[in-house]
């Protein structure tokens, strides 16, 4: 096989390739580093490591060899920064932790390793995973291949850029507001978010607790659910919120029939805030849909406003009370010049955490605090608890729930200037299914303004993620947006 073609190939292909023995893992592996390397000014990788990822090739290709390959042997991937793992730095976007190393491996990329999948390294990201365009990483911003004057999108900025630029097939992400399917739809790729709870939280650095999931970024539906397989599952031990729910094959039910198939379609993703150009490529992928079998039914989220100061009070809430970890005693950064030990936490949170970061731990901190926890915080949880119930009282009439991912295509870098708000108000349409803790996915329906990728949401109920797959893969079989590359990739 021509190695020219080998970043063409979607997982389950290169998967088939490594175990027919027509290409060697290292072969793979070095292929996409050498993209990756060509490709640096897109700013999405931020840490590789050629001798650890060849070593991991070879153990992948001595498997394949020996007959004990896994599912996903030799095939390479990357991972957002926010895993922890022991070969590679792990910062969280953020200079805080800026050369820090983890003695051990977050569990999706163990599991990840179990089956087979060969790291090429860590990607970009929002610090912390804090924001919606990657400009809050530490080190660079990620550049859209699409058009690289514009945002990729965050905070997996960097996985969905990597996967639309093919320097990786696919990419693990996290999603606490929509982290994972904005990116992935701002890049014109497909990416999963599923139930909360369904893959551990172990080795994620944490940014807010009851919202934070791992899922995946690939161009496809079939590849999302091949490597989900391998990430899901109980942790008991390790994360007391993973699910006691077994690993599930969601490639099994990939081609099962939609016709009858109910989609609801909440008015509210549909109001004034909605550019109509993405509101073109959605509807045109609702009838899409129809053309396929399904029906629309019209249904109401009446308080999908709403989640936009509910999440912009809990999230901080409890990444005020996670980011306390970070004081210069354990690891991580230590100011250098100080006075006393007061003095040292000041100067070491001072210097290490950037503007989002601070702001979101002031705001977090304070929706705490004596005398603002009921107006506040306990406000919130309340107004969340209705958000879920609005999603169960939809899923009475309907199967899944469509619409858009975000209400533009990707911005300029810099577009939002120094303006948090902008982005908050841009995850509108992301927000409510974080909350909810519901699974939710973005697949490529077509292009916008400036011939910008736009992505069509698919929200499912509780562990229904097999359903979304299904329902994403049979669009992808009778479409080829999918298929679409930025120029000169
Ligand atoms: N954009 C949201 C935020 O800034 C969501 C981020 C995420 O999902 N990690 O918090």
């Amino acid at each position: 096989m021509q190695s020219i073609d080998l970043h063409d190939l979607t997982v389950a292909e290169l998967a088939a390739s490594l175990r027919d023995r027509k290409v060697s893992a290292v072969e793979t592996a070095q292929h996409f580093l050498n993209r990756a390397q060509a490709q640096a000014g897109l700013g999405a990788f931020l840490d590789t490591d050629e001798a650890v990822t060849l070593r991991q090739a070879r153990a992948a290709d001595a498997r394949l060899a020996a007959g004990t390959a896994g599912r996903l042997e030799g095939v390479p991937m990357a991972h957002k920064d926010i895993f922890v793992t022991r070969d590679f730095a792990t910062t969280a976007g953020s200079r805080m932790l800026a050369g820090y190393r983890s003695p051990f491996d977050a569990t999706v990329v163990s599991r990840l390793a179990d089956a087979g999948v060969v790291t090429l390294g860590k990607l970009n990201c929002d610090e912390f995973a804090m924001g919606s365009a990657n400009e809050n990483s530490a080190f660079h911003p990620v550049k859209n291949p699409w058009d690289t004057s514009r945002t990729p999108g965050g905070s997996s900025g960097g996985s969905a850029a990597a996967v639309a630029a093919r320097l990786a097939p696919a990419a693990t992400g996290t999603d606490t507001g929509g982290s994972i399917r904005q990116p992935a739809s701002f890049c014109g790729i497909t990416g999963i978010k599923p139930t909360y709870g369904r893959a551990s939280r172990y080795g994620m650095v944490a940014f807010a607790s009851s919202l934070d999931q791992a899922g995946v970024l690939a161009r496809t539906a079939e590849d999302c659910a091949l490597l989900l397989s391998s990430m899901c599952g109980p942790d008991p031990d390790r994360d007391s919120t993973s699910l006691d729910v077994p690993a599930e094959d969601f490639t099994r039910t990939l081609d099962a029939d939609i016709n009858g198939l109910r989609i609801g379609v909440p008015s509210e993703f549909f109001g004034e805030g909605l550019a109509p150009d993405v509101r073109a490529a959605v509807d045109a992928a609702l009838k899409q849909y129809e053309a396929l079998g399904a029906r629309l039914v019209p249904i109401s989220l009446p308080r999908t406003e709403l989640s936009i100061p509910v999440y912009y009070i809990i999230a901080p809430a409890e990444a005020s009370s996670n980011l306390s970890r970070f004081d210069g005693v354990k690891f991580g950064h230590r100011a250098k010049n100080f006075t006393d030990l007061t003095d040292m936490y000041e100067q070491t949170r001072a210097e290490g955490f950037g503007d989002e970061v601070k702001r979101r731990i002031m705001i977090g901190t304070y929706v705490l605090s004596h005398g603002y926890y009921d107006a506040y915080y306990l406000q919130a949880q309340k107004i969340r608890r209705m958000i879920a119930d609005d999603f169960q009282q939809a899923f009475k009439d309907c199967d899944v729930i469509a619409g858009p991912v975000a209400p533009t295509v990707a911005w300029e870098l810099g577009g939002h200037g120094n303006d948090p708000l902008a982005d908050y108000l841009a995850d509108v349409f992301t927000l409510p299914a974080s909350l909810a803790g519901l699974p939710g996915m973005s697949l490529p329906v077509g292009f916008g303004a400036r011939n910008l990728p736009v992505g069509l949401q698919l929200i499912g109920n509780h562990l229904t993620e097999a359903r979304l797959l299904n329902v994403a893969h049979r669009f992808q079989q009778a479409t080829d947006w999918h298929t679409r590359r930025p120029q000169g990739i």
